[in-house]
C-alpha cells in the first residue's frame, strides 16, 4: 500500500520514497521541505508492517510538532486511512530527552516526578545561588550566568564577556551550587532534558538499547538548528537498523551562533559517508520579487551551502514596498494604514483595490524584538483591527499568564523556593533583592523550605509587620486553592487566582489568547491531575508557540517565532542598523552572518506582498535617537524595491499627499 505522490515535485517524490539508511535534504525556504517530511511519515506508515511507534520524528518547537501530526493525519485521511492507536512519535527534542527521563530516569537517581524549571524561577535560582557571593548582581548579569550555565551543560565554549570576567573563576563553585539546588528541589533544567537521558544512555547502555531497538525511523525538520548535544543525542539513539532523514536550510540556522549551522550539514555527510542529498530546489511559496529580493539578501553571506530557489508563484508580481518613515509612531500608522488599505478600504472614505479577499490572518507584523511592537499594537487597537501578540514565553514576563504560573508551581510543590522567590516581589513590592536574601538564608540555615519557614513560627521577626500580614494573606490563600484544586477544575482555579491575588485574569485578554487554545485540553477533568501536565506542556514552549493560525486576527510576532511559517502578506518593520543586526542589545550575541539569516526567514515568509519599513528617528533606551537604515536593506536587490516615503504630519500640512514611487537607491 502506498499514498498517492502527485502532489509532489520528482525530487519531492524521490525524497519521500528513498529507502537509503542516511538521507539528507538541503533546501531553500518554500521549497515545501516541512511537506515532504509529512508526506515521508505518512508514506512510511503505510507502507510498513512495523508498528508506527518505530517512526520517530523530531522537530525543534512543540507548534512545528503540532502542525505536523495535523499534516500527516491530513494526508492519511485523503487517503482514506483510519486514526490508529499505534501512533509514530512526533515531537521535539526535549520532549523526547522528558519521555526518556520520566520513563527511566530512576536509574539515575532522578524522582520520577521531578519539575521542570521555568525561565522566572532559573533566575530566582541563580540569584538565590549568588546571593552567597554576589548579592547585587543586576538582571542582565544574572542572564549571563545562566548563559554560562548553560554553556557549560551544552559542551560550549563561554561567552567571552564572561570568561573575561574577574568573577569567572567562581563559576565552578556556582555550577555545582545550582545543581545541587535542583537536586534538593527536585527540578531539572531545559539543557538537563537533553544532557541527562545522553549521561543515562551513556551509563546504562541497556536502556539505550532498547530505545535503538524500538525506533526504526527518525526523522528531522529544521535540522540547521540542531546543536551540539541535540547532534550527540541523535547519533545515540540511532541503532545499526535505524534509517535517519535530516531536512533543512544552512540558510536558515538563527539559533546556531558560532558557526553551528554549515557546519552540522558538513558532519552529517562525514559521519554518513554513504548519505544520500537531494536539493529541493522550487519554491512553492513566495511571489518571484520576494524570492530574488531575498537571495540577495542572503548572497552577502560567505558561509553558506547556496541552493537554488525557482519560483513557481508568477501570477503575482508587486514590488517590495519600502517605506522609510520620520519616527516610529508614524512608521505604525503607516503600517496600519497599508493594512486597512489591503483588507479592502476598511474605515477608509476611498477604498483602494487591495489583493483578492484578504483576511485579517493573513497578515503578519513582524520585528526583531518585542518591545518594538506596542505602537503598532496601539495603532491596530485604535483602527479597530484584530491583532493577536504571539508572547516571546507563555509563562515569561510580557504574557497575561506570567503572574498566575508562580502560584499553579507552587500548588503543585510549596516548597519550590524560586517560585516563591519569583512571586513575593510581585505581591508585594517592598520584597526587595536584600529582603529575599534574608529570607533565604534563614532558611538554609535551618535547613527548611521558604514556604515551611513562614507558615511557621520558625519566620517570626524577620519581616517587618507590613510584609507579615502579606505573607499571612498569600499562605492562607495558597490553602484556600490547594482545597480548590481537589474539587475544581484547572479554569475555575486558574480563575480563583486571580480573584483572590488581585491580578487581571488571562482569560481576558483578547490579543494575547493563543495560550488558551493550548490550554484548553486541560481545562476539563479534575484540576489536581491536570496541574502538573498543563504546567510541563507550558515550560516545554518555545518562543511563538502561542501563534494560533486560526484566529481572524493579523499576526505581531519576532522574526525568530516566525520560523516555518508563512503569511500571504508580511511587514518587517524597524529594520534600522542597531535594532537588525542587534548590535545595539546588549544581551544579545549578534553575529552578522547569523542576523543576515534572520532577515532572510523574515523576508521568506511573505508569500505574495512584502513590506519593509524604518524610522528616521526612534525612542530607545529612553532616549530620542537618529537612526539609519539596516544594512540589509540596502541589500535587497534595488529592481524589486519600490521606495515610499512617509512624510511627517507637519510635511504633510505642508505638502498636498502624494505617493512617490521610486526605484530604491542608497
Ligand atoms: P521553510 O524553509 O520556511 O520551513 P519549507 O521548505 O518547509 O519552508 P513548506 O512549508 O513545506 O516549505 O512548503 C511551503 C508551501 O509550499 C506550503 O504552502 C506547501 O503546502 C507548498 N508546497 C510544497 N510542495 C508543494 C508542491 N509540490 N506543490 C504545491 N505546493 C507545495
Ligand atoms: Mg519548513
Amino acid at each position: 500500500m502506498s499514498i498517492d505522490l502527485h502532489s509532489l515535485n520528482h525530487r519531492q517524490q524521490e525524497a519521500v520514497t528513498a529507502s537509503d539508511k542516511a538521507l539528507l535534504i538541503i533546501a531553500g525556504p518554500g521549497t515545501g521541505k516541512t511537506y515532504t517530511l509529512a508526506h515521508r511519515i505518512a508514506y512510511l506508515l503505510k507502507g510498513t508492517a512495523e508498528p508506527h511507534s518505530s517512526i520517530l520524528a523530531l522537530t525543534f518547537t512543540a507548534k512545528a510538532a503540532q502542525e505536523m501530526r495535523e499534516r500527516v493525519s491530513q494526508i492519511l485521511q485523503e487517503e482514506g486511512a483510519c486514526e490508529h492507536d499505534d501512533r509514530p512519535w512526533i515531537g521535539t527534542f526535549h520532549a523526547l530527552g522528558l519521555e526518556i527521563l520520566r520513563n527511566e530516569g530512576k536509574r539515575l537517581g532522578i524522582l520520577s516526578e521531578f519539575r521542570i524549571l521555568s525561565e522566572s524561577e532559573q533566575i530566582e535560582l541563580v540569584k538565590e545561588v549568588l546571593s552567597q557571593t554576589m548579592p547585587s548582581e543586576s538582571l542582565a548579569r544574572v542572564k549571563k550566568w545562566i548563559r554560562l550555565l548553560s554553556d557549560r551543560k551544552n559542551g560550549l565554549p563561554p561567552d567571552s564577556s564572561v570568561a573575561s570576567s574577574p568573577l569567572f573563576e567562581l563559576s565552578d563553585r556556582l555550577f555545582n551550587c545550582y545543581q545541587s539546588r535542583l537536586k534538593d528541589l527536585a527540578m531539572v533544567d531545559f539543557d538537563d532534558l537533553i544532557l541527562m537521558p545522553l549521561t543515562l544512555f551513556k551509563e546504562h547502555p541497556d536502556v539505550k538499547a532498547a530505545y535503538q531497538n524500538r525506533i526504526h525511523h527518525i526523522l528531522v525538520d529544521e535540522f540547521q538548528d540542531i546543536n551540539n548535544l541535540q547532534y550527540e543525542f541523535l547519533n545515540e539513539l540511532l541503532g545499526p537498523q535505524t534509517s535517519l532523514w535530516a531536512i533543512g536550510d544552512a540558510d536558515q540556522a538563527i539559533y546556531a551562533f558560532r558557526g553551528a549551522n554549515v557546519h552540522y550539514f558538513l558532519r552529517f555527510q562525514k559521519d554518513h559517508p554513504s548519505a544520500k542529498t537531494i536539493t529541493l530546489e522550487y519554491n512553492y511559496r513566495s511571489a518571484p520579487p520576494i524570492l530574488i529580493g531575498a537571495q540577495s539578501v542572503i548572497a552577502y553571506n560567505t558561509n553558506r551551502l547556496s541552493t537554488a530557489c525557482i519560483p513557481t508563484i508568477t501570477d503575482v508580481s508587486s514590488p517590495i514596498t519600502l517605506f522609510t518613515t520620520p519616527h516610529e509612531k508614524a512608521e505604525a500608522r503607516c503600517v496600519v494604514h497599508e493594512i486597512e488599505r489591503l483588507i479592502g478600504g476598511f474605515r477608509m472614505e476611498s477604498p483602494v483595490e487591495g489583493p483578492d479577499d484578504v483576511g485579517f490572518n493573513d497578515i503578519a507584523i513582524l520585528y526583531r524584538f518585542h518591545h518594538l511592537r506596542s505602537h503598532f499594537a496601539e495603532n491596530l487597537k485604535q483602527a479597530g483591527i484584530p491583532y493577536q501578540l504571539v508572547d516571546k514565553n507563555v509563562a515569561g514576563s510580557d504574557s497575561p499568564f506570567s503572574n498566575v504560573t508562580p502560584y499553579l508551581e507552587i500548588l503543585v510543590n510549596p516548597h519550590n523556593d524560586p517560585a516563591f522567590r519569583t512571586l513575593f516581589p510581585r505581591v508585594d513590592k517592598t520584597f526587595s533583592m536584600a529582603v529575599m536574601h534574608r529570607l533565604s538564608s534563614a532558611a538554609q540555615n535551618k535547613g527548611m523550605s521558604l514556604y515551611t519557614l513562614l507558615s511557621t513560627s520558625h519566620g517570626k521577626g524577620l519581616l517587618e509587620t507590613r510584609q507579615e500580614e502579606t505573607v499571612t494573606q498569600l499562605i492562607s490563600l495558597l490553602k484556600c486553592l490547594q482545597i480548590h484544586l481537589q474539587t475544581g477544575n484547572l479554569k475555575d482555579v486558574i480563575a480563583d487566582i486571580c480573584q483572590g491575588a488581585h491580578i487581571p485574569s488571562p482569560f481576558d485578554s483578547q490579543e494575547q489568547a493563543g495560550w488558551l487554545v493550548l490550554a484548553e485540553p486541560f481545562f476539563t477533568g479534575s484540576a489536581a491531575e491536570k496541574l502538573s501536565p498543563f504546567l510541563e506542556t507550558l515550560s516545554l514552549l518555545k518562543e511563538g508557540e502561542t501563534y494560533n493560525p486560526r484566529a481572524e486576527a493579523v499576526t505581531l510576532m519576532t522574526v525568530h517565532a516566525a520560523k516555518g511559517l508563512e503569511f500571504p502578506i508580511v511587514f518587517m518593520v524597524g529594520l534600522e542598523s542597531g535594532i537588525f543586526p542587534a548590535t545595539e542589545f546588549g544581551d544579545t550575541a549578534s553575529n552578522d552572518e547569523e542576523e543576515r539569516r534572520l532577515f532572510y526567514v523574515g523576508m521568506t515568509r511573505a508569500r505574495k506582498r512584502l513590506f519593509l519599513s524604518y524610522a528616521r528617528e526612534r525612542y530607545l533606551f529612553g532616549e530620542k535617537r537618529e537612526r539609519t537604515p539596516s544594512p540589509f536593506v540596502y541589500e535587497v536587490s534595488p529592481e524589486v524595491v519600490e521606495t515610499c516615503p512617509v512624510p511627517s504630519q507637519s510635511e504633510k500640512k505642508k505638502k498636498p499627499k502624494s505617493k512617490q514611487l521610486s526605484l530604491f537607491s542608497r
